[in-house]
């Protein structure tokens, strides 16, 4: 599955497909640890820590035994991206499932959205990112749209992402 992702600048529309309140009334996404590393010229490289995401399974990270890469916690949530992509074949791609993986800084905005809205499941938002290279690359602004984008049975029909097999970083289409 592929990675929601928007350059310095660019906006989206999506629709959470999971993002359920617990009973206590917070999001309980998948978290986990991750790389983001430097290779062949580029960032965004990114690789599942096992030692610090499950330290119990006594797994040795071969990347952590560099000093200078420390692994970012991040919760994983499954979205739509309404934006229309063209595909290798010149074909119109729209609404694709994509992984959401957030860092604790977007968590904790996505909770107090979560509250208000009661859940983040079926809700739809424009998402921007500010211009900044260093801000979020899953956006920093979201606002609501008035009506989700997505009825619940298509909803039903997406798979929420699993982080053990699909956290490998692909590239955006464009
Ligand atoms: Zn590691």
């Amino acid at each position: 599955m592929w990675r929601f992702w928007l350059k310095p600048g660019e906006e989206a529309t999506i629709t959470f497909v999971d993002g359920d309140l617990s009973p206590e009334g917070f999001l309980l996404p998948p978290r986990f640890y991750e790389h983001n590393l430097y290779l062949n010229g580029k960032h965004n490289n990114m690789f599942v820590c096992p030692e610090k995401t499950s330290p119990e399974s006594g797994e040795k990270c071969p990347i952590c035994e560099d000093p200078q890469e420390r692994p970012s916690l991040v919760a994983l949530f499954t979205v739509i991206d309404h934006r229309v992509f063209l595909s290798k074949e010149n074909k119109q791609i729209t609404n694709r499932p994509k992984l959401f993986v957030a860092k604790t800084q977007t968590v904790e905005m996505l909770n107090k959205l979560a509250a208000k809205l009661g859940g983040l499941s079926g809700q739809t938002f424009d998402v921007s990112r500010s211009t900044s290279e260093k801000s979020p690359s899953v956006g920093d602004l979201f606002m609501q749209v008035a009506s989700s984008l997505v009825p619940l049975p298509v909803r039903h029909q997406v798979q929420p992402g699993m982080w053990t097999t699909q956290t490998i970083f692909n590239p955006p289409l464009i």
